[in-house]
């Protein structure tokens, strides 16, 4: 029998709609949340990622500003812009979109931001509360894939995950939800890279398979047992000369090879992709709700 398809577009659909009324009863209280994204140089895909998350504020009536600088700001004039926003009680997330440019310290600019804005979930502090199993603000990518896991009632507890991947924004912070003693968690969980060896091997013992390594269509039916539940985090552009755009959307898993094999399977595009942006939305609308209560 086919795999269910898990829709991430639905469920991202839901959970604004959910956040939606959430951001209403705040606004009764005199609350607006806010989100402050600092866009620096003219990448055109974090453009595009940047506006798509302002349009996604809008939606549900979050306020949210882009600050714009050009690629040669200092480290100093970055910092100080965050320092600022850190500043302004109406701003309940702070996001400075990557790839910064090369002169600029990623780590320090993330350290600047108050880990009571940091909802993209990257600040140390945040990473250090998630391994410790404490509230915090979970980085939205793999929030995104353990929140479609449980909207399909796709408990992980006690069930073996691999992870293919072990990036800081991805692989290594799902990795961390996973091990937690916890709901939606509990689960005994492996972590590949490029260095694995037998990955395959390790790949047949999953039931949970969660790839997110930007390696297109590398996960193969033969690499997953019979009844997995197959997670595609990967993003990838294949040429595909038949398309206007010359190039297609792929994901780390050949879906149509192992849609027949799995019990459950995300496409992509519309799997774990359309999560990212309603899970920022989820920790900025949480961080506004933790300045009610503050008030
Ligand atoms: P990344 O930083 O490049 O990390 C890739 C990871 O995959 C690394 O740990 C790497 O191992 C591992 N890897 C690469 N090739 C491998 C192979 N052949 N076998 C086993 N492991 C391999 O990538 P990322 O930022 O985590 O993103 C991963 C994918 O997810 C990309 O396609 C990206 O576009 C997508 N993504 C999607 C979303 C979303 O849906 N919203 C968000 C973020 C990322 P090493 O550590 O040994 O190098």
């Amino acid at each position: 029998m086919d795999a269910v398809v898990i829709d991430g577009k639905k469920v991202s659909e839901q959970i604004k709609a959910e956040l939606k009324v959430k951001v209403e009863s705040l606004k009764k209280e005199g609350i607006i949340p806010g989100l402050a994204a600092v866009l620096v140089g003219n990448n055109p895909a974090s453009e595009s990622y940047v506006n798509g998350k302002a349009r996604a504020c809008e939606k549900i009536g979050v306020y949210s500003e882009v600050i714009r600088r050009p690629a040669d700001i200092t480290q100093a004039e970055l910092e100080t812009i965050v320092r600022g926003l850190n500043q302004r009680p109406e701003i309940d997330g702070i996001l400075v979109q990557s790839p910064l440019p090369g002169h600029i310290d990623e780590l320090t600019v993330t350290l600047t931001i108050d880990p009571h804005k940091d909802v993209d979930g990257f600040h140390p502090h945040s990473v250090g509360m998630l391994l410790l199993g404490r509230p915090t603000f979970r980085s939205c990518t793999p929030y995104g894939v353990i929140e479609l896991m449980r909207r399909y009632n796709i408990d992980p507890s006690g069930k073996e995950v691999v992870i293919l991947g072990r990036s800081n924004i991805v692989g290594k912070p799902l990795a961390a939800m996973l091990i937690q003693k916890a709901a939606m968690a509990d689960a005994t969980v492996t972590v590949c890279h490029s260095r694995t060896k037998n990955m395959k091997e390790i790949c047949r013992r999953a039931d949970i398979l969660i790839a997110a390594m930007g390696r297109p269509e590398l996960v193969q039916a033969d690499m997953i047992k019979d009844g997995a539940v197959v997670i595609d985090v990967g993003i990838n552009r294949v040429e595909d000369p038949g398309r206007d755009k010359g190039y297609r959307l792929v994901g780390d898993v050949d879906y149509e090879a192992c849609r027949h094999k799995a019990t459950f399977i995300t496409p992509v595009p519309g799997g774990v992709g359309p999560m990212t942006i309603a899970m920022l939305l989820t920790n900025t609308v949480y961080s506004a709700e933790q300045r009610r209560l503050k008030a």
